[in-house]
């Protein structure tokens, strides 16, 4: 992957959706997010389906690691299997981003009806799907998902202080 994703990633062409543990268990929900992204024309190149750890979870969204909702999203996105999907198609960042929605799918029930969050979405952490938010942040996530060593090394970190506590 690492000349597949050098390539690529940074020209918009490819990007990261997950299905998330709200949602990655109701097959019916699944076939409607992805008949939606064949039919907007993007490609899946790949696609695994993962439960991440409470490391790798917490990984993900490092940058977030300050914010109030930190800690249920990490239990939220280790709580079940997600489905990530390698995007490929023209303007997919943008496109994938527009078709997912606003972060709260109540907002996004009332400004993108359409969008994939005012559907299938629920509330907090729980809005069903994710989208990387930028050609750059595209590239890092694929990794993160689709680069076996990346996975490896993020499954090798000690636990954190909370997760021994318990
Ligand atoms: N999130 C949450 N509460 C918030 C904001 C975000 O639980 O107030 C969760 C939600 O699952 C969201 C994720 O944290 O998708 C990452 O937040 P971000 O601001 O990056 O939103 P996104 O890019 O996913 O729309």
């Amino acid at each position: 992957y690492d000349d597949f994703l050098m390539q690529r990633a940074d020209d918009a062409h490819c990007t990261l959706a997950l299905v998330k543990p709200d949602v990655a268990q109701d097959e019916q929900a699944v076939a409607t997010i992805i008949g939606r992204i064949t039919a907007r024309g993007y490609t899946i190149k790949d696609r695994v389906e993962i439960t991440l750890s409470r490391a790798q979870a917490s990984a993900f969204y490092a940058e977030h690691s300050d914010r109030p909702f930190f800690e249920g999203l990490v239990a939220f996105m280790s709580s079940g299997p997600t489905v990530a999907l390698l995007l490929e198609g023209d303007d997919v960042v943008r496109g994938w981003r527009m078709m997912v929605g606003p972060t709260s799918p109540a907002t996004a029930r009332q400004q993108m009806p359409q969008s994939i969050r005012a559907l299938l979405g629920d509330d907090g952490p729980r809005n069903a799907v994710h989208g990387s938010d930028s050609a750059e942040s595209a590239q890092r996530e694929l990794g993160f998902f689709f680069h076996p060593r990346i996975q490896a090394e993020v499954e090798e970190e000690p636990p954190t202080p909370a997760e021994t506590a318990v």
